[in-house]
């Protein structure tokens, strides 16, 4: 017992209580600041009624009283549950509605009721003048986190995390990346995302380092932050590294105080990753997903230029294996479906019977990724089972076909979808997004993959548009992409 989450502040606050936990907007808050916000909120939110075990969601942008809320919750024995505000009010609903919530923590008001409801800009008052709770009775098997998925592929189930989840992903990342304890984490993404929650914000508390928090992702402020702070590290999708690669301040910007970066979440293309290693920058890539709290596989930064393109070894502490339909071992080289089982894997959905069921076989978490392994070991996610479609007998992942595209100059974004064909049964439709001032026309990229890329893979459709329908942490949603009525091919 007493192993939970909601030890850390005190854990902390003993070891290195005039530390810098956090930063945000120039407000520092030390590690004995932070405990005693925490305990002051916990014992606020007990007085209101939160027990052990009941859900306390948060809805909002990144701010500090995330964290403090967050393990506010667990020094109660409670449930945090992160909500994504880029949702519209019925999916917050549901969301709220499905976890259960007695309170919820909000930056503005929302229609729904909630037992007891708080503004983020009253949590101060709300909190009181002081306030102590008894230390947690939380072990490593109960839950912490309830933590939605990012929705990509359909409505986001609610992943349950427990505390040993959270521990040893924290692990499985330490052993890769050297999160140290002067660590100064650039915490950009959003954090009722899995990423910038368990890779970034955890392991740099685990270790007594700072994290900077950004309200938003911008890349003026991410150069700044990183020049005003002297960040050591951060997490980022590939669009946001890309952003700041084709920011005019990228040639410039004084980037030498930065380590480490990570990235992951999402195909990473090659163009960027040479892009950084130019400037001396190596990416540390991360493969997973919510219900592997996230960490499956890692590229560690050393190994990038040796494994272009890859995502690395299975973490320290899990299994990973690339399975055929029946679940027997693929081949290296064949493609196959990732399963995971370890200490970080999900023990289910909340409230899901029946998509735990098919998520989890004997403790494997079935990913719903294809992977090949090559003959090192090493992944290559090759795409989403769901995504993968068949053109005249042949299977195309739309994802290599978006790297190929990727690799025009004019191209910012590009997203690729299988459709309906009289001939061929299926076909590619692509979507792409234009550098600002670039000229792209639809012809361009049937003429640019020809001789890039087999015939049966270049899209037949083409639609330049303006942007890319994407979820909350940034992923783009390829379900409203196949449901566009058909133009007139390129
Ligand atoms: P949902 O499960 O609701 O459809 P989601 O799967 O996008 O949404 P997340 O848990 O945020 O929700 O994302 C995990 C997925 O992201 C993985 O299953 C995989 O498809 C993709 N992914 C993660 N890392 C990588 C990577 N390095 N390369 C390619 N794809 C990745
Ligand atoms: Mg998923």
């Amino acid at each position: 017992r007493n192993a939970g989450l909601g030890s850390w502040p005190a854990r902390r606050a003993a070891m290195s209580p005039g530390a810098t936990a956090l930063i945000f907007q120039g407000r520092r808050t030390t590690y004995a600041e932070l405990f005693e916000r925490t305990s002051r909120l916990a014992a606020a939110l007990r007085t209101a009624g939160v027990r052990p075990g009941d859900r306390v969601a948060y809805l909002g942008p990144n701010h500090p009283s995330f964290a403090e809320t967050m393990f506010a919750t667990w020094m109660l024995g409670a449930v945090f549950v992160p909500l994504n505000f880029r949702l519209t009010p019925p999916e917050i609903d549901y969301q709220l509605r499905h976890s259960g919530a007695v309170a919820l923590i909000s930056a503005a008001p929302v229609e729904i009721s909630v037992t007891i409801h708080v503004l983020i800009d009253d949590l101060e008052a709300f909190a009181g003048e002081e306030g102590r709770v008894d230390e947690p009775e939380t072990g490593l098997d109960d839950v912490a986190l309830i933590l939605y998925t990012s929705g990509t592929t359909g409505h986001p189930k609610g992943a349950m995390l427990t505390h040993g989840n959270l521990v040893w992903n924290c692990y499985n990342l330490l052993v890769c990346v050297d999160v140290a304890s002067d660590e100064v984490t650039l915490v950009s993404a959003p954090l009722f995302h899995v990423a910038a929650l368990n890779q970034c914000l955890l392991p740099t508390f685990l270790k007594g380092g700072t994290s900077v928090i950004m309200p938003g992702w911008d890349v003026d402020g991410c150069f700044d932050a990183i020049a005003e702070h002297r960040i050591t590290w951060m997490f980022g999708v590939s669009q946001m590294f890309a952003g700041l690669a084709r920011s005019p301040r990228w040639p410039t910007a004084d980037l030498t105080s930065v380590r480490s970066l990570m990235t992951g979440g999402a195909p990473v293309p090659e163009a960027l990753i040479r892009a950084y290693q130019e400037r001396g920058l190596a990416f540390c890539q991360g493969y997973g997903m919510t219900e592997t709290a996230p960490g499956a596989t890692f590229l560690e930064a050393r190994e990038s230029r040796a494994h272009i393109g890859s995502a690395g070894l299975p973490v320290f502490f899990a299994e990973v294996r690339v399975t055929r339909p029946d679940l027997t071992p693929a081949d290296p080289g064949e493609p196959g479906e990732v399963l995971v089982r370890g200490p970080n894997v999900t023990p289910g959905y909340w409230n899901d019977p029946a998509a735990t069921a098919a998520a989890l076989t004997d403790g494997w978490f079935r990913s719903g990724d294809l992977a090949v392994v090559d003959e090192a070991g090493h992944l290559r996610i090759v795409d989403r089972t769901k995504d993968m479609y068949i053109s005249g007998g042949e299977n195309v992942y739309p994802a290599e076909v978006e790297a190929a595209i990727f690799e025009h100059p004019a191209v910012a974004e590009a997203a690729v979808v299988g459709v309906p064909d009289d001939r061929w049964g299926e076909v590619g439709r692509a979507f792409v997004v234009p550098v600002p001032g670039a000229s792209l026309s639809p012809a361009d990229v049937p003429e640019f993959l020809s001789g890039r890329l087999a015939r049966y893979k270049i899209p037949v459709y083409v639609d330049v548009v303006e942007d890319l329908p994407r979820t909350g942490s940034n992923k783009v949603r390829k379900g409203p992409l196949r449901n566009l009525p058909l133009p007139g091919p390129a």
